[in-house]
């Protein structure tokens, strides 16, 4: 079953006009179309260094109250040989932006490698920003077939207030065609709750990633960090949360096959986050599997879970890749 919505229906239901109608309907399709199981992605922060200075985000270049780090091959390797021991079906390589020949063959060397250990069990994922489409083909040959790129606001507008002014949209949209035309299953998404933002350009947000024909989408609240400029949201934490639900709702209804992921965001605000994201249409999450002592310095946000997550509440698939149903029938 598709549900047409027009933008007005949209906004509407992004104000909260009928909660409990909108999260059952999408769990129930999701159900119906893709089944009620949660799919793993074991997340690696490779590294927190980074050459982009976006105004919301705590490991931003400019902001010298971080000890920067990046993991060593073994470290990488351990991770990954533990998601693969505890049924994680997929890892999750992210990091800051980096754009060095260096950082690109150490990203290809961990892919065949971690190809090798797992004989091909795990799923990779990668999230390390905006690249050259020799960068993003070499990694693609080399093992990666997802890649996550938030364009975080799909509204040129809220995009440049949001950054400074030689982050480009332009070159961020850029990269995600490029990413398609290379047969990535390709992830975006959005904050939620950003200064300024209504509800209006929230439902953009949707019809873009429809449009865009999205495989996944990772999107969750925007969360202030101290040492970041874009500073406070009017829009109350506890309305973030629920405006994030709504957005993961409408989402389902809107691309029933896609992978959706329950957001660690989601869990900052309220410690059963991800399960709610979960009962209201979302299929994935992404426990962190970082070796825990340098957690601390992968601080995107305030509040951000440190330790591992609790999976008993979850009907999880373990073993499984749980690729995006979307990019199979897109792709036939
Ligand atoms: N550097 C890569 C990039 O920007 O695509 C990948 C890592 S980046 C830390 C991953 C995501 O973290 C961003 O796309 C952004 O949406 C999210 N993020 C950063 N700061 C945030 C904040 N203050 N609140 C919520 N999400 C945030
Ligand atoms: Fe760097 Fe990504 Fe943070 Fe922007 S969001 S500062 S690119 S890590």
């Amino acid at each position: 079953m598709r549900f047409l919505m027009d933008k007005d229906k949209i906004i509407s239901l992004l104000d909260g006009t009928a909660d409990d109608w909108l999260f059952g309907e999408a769990l129930r399709l999701r159900n119906q179309t893709i089944g009620d199981k949660v799919y793993l992605r074991g997340l690696i922060e490779l590294s927190n260094r980074c050459r982009k200075n976006c105004f919301y985000c705590g490991i931003r270049c400019d902001n010298h109250n971080v000890e920067r780090y990046e993991l060593t091959k073994e470290q990488v390797v351990t991770a990954a040989k533990y998601a693969l021991e505890h049924g994680y079906g997929s890892v999750v390589l992210q990091a800051g932006e980096q754009q060095s020949n260096r950082f690109t063959d150490f990203v290809t060397d961990l892919l065949s490698e971690i190809k090798e250990l797992s004989q091909g069990k795990l799923g990779i994922t990668l999230s390390l920003g905006e690249q050259s489409e020799a960068t993003y083909e070499k990694w693609f040959a080399a093992g990666a077939h997802r890649y996550l790129l938030r364009i975080e606001s799909s509204s040129e507008d809220v995009y440049k207030r949001i950054h400074p002014e030689d982050h480009s949209f332009a070159t961020r949209l850029g990269c995600l065609s490029s990413l398609k035309e290379i047969g990535y299953q390709v992830g975006t998404g959005v904050m939620i709750g950003l200064p300024e933002q209504t509800t209006e350009s929230l439902a953009d947000d949707l019809l873009f990633l429809k449009n865009f024909d999205v495989d996944m989408c990772g999107m969750g609240p925007y969360i202030e960090h101290p040492d970041a400029p874009l500073g406070k949201s009017q829009t109350p934490l506890e309305e973030r949360f629920r405006l994030a639900l709504r957005m993961i709702s409408l989402l389902r209804l809107l691309m029933p096959t896609i992978n959706i992921a329950s957001t660690t965001a989601l869990q900052a605000i309220n410690p059963l986050g991800r399960e709610m994201g979960i009962a209201a249409g979302a299929n994935i999450i992404m426990p962190n599997i970082t070796p825990s002592f340098l957690r601390a310095n992968y601080k995107l946000y305030n509040n951000k879970p440190l330790s591992d997550i609790d999976l008993s509440g979850f009907d999880v698939a373990y073993n499984e890749w749980g690729d995006s149903r979307h990019y199979a029938l897109r792709s036939n």
